[in-house]
């Protein structure tokens, strides 16, 4: 049994250096600035505000650890997407990236949170297919669906199902909480899956 609510913080890394130890697989959850990464992390861990959840988009430009347990952790990556960053911010966002995925061997699954109004926006979907092409177990967070009505739901759902595979995607809201258990379950059950 996995108790959420006992999430804890870790630390955040600008650099590899900083990238903590752990025996711990991690869930990184990518997707646009903005979009709902921290609200969706906090939703998970039943936590009102363990990851900082901005006002302002591109805030987020570091690596976020969560800690569920000893076995599970989260790990919040900077959004993308931003149009309004610097060449220089830029490249050290490509940089932190890469070395996380590259050299990350505890990063074995992938959540990749999409505005629900929006579809798959050009950038989720270069995502998308690096998550594909790196073979990671991942699920498609459609957040914000509150702000849809059901048969918007249903047809974004089956769009993605229809190129993707069944249960690709999780219809969520950090609002609602609707699909809040779905996701945790699917969290707890990657420990499992992919040690
Ligand atoms: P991040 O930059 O991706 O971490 O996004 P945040 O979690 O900081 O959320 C960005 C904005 O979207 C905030 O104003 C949130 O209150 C809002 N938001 C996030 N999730 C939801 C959701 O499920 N429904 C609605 N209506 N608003 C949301």
């Amino acid at each position: 049994m996995t108790n959420f609510n006992e999430s804890v913080w870790v630390t955040t890394a600008v650099k590899k250096e900083q990238f903590p130890e752990s025996d711990a697989i991690e869930i990184v959850l990518s997707g646009r600035s903005n979009v709902g990464k921290s609200s969706c992390i906090n939703a998970i861990c039943e936590k009102k505000a363990m990851a900082y959840v901005g006002k302002r988009p591109g805030k987020t430009r570091y690596l976020n650890f969560f800690k569920v347990n000893d076995q599970l952790w989260l790990v919040d990556v900077p959004g993308y997407g931003f149009a309004q960053r610097s060449q220089t911010e830029l490249k050290s966002y490509g940089i932190l990236m890469e070395d996380y995925f590259n050299t990350r061997k505890q990063c074995k699954a992938c959540l990749l949170v999409i505005d629900s109004r929006h579809g798959l926006t050009a950038d989720d979907q270069d995502m998308l297919d690096y998550i594909l092409e790196k073979n990671y177990p991942y699920r498609i967070v459609a957040t914000k669906c509150d702000k849809l009505t059901y048969s918007k739901k249903l047809a974004i759902k089956k769009e993605l199902e229809g190129l993707y595979g069944a249960d690709c995607v999780i219809l969520f809201s950090a609002l609602s909480k609707e699909g809040r258990v779905d996701l945790q379950k699917w969290c707890a059950s990657q420990i499992d899956v992919t040690r």
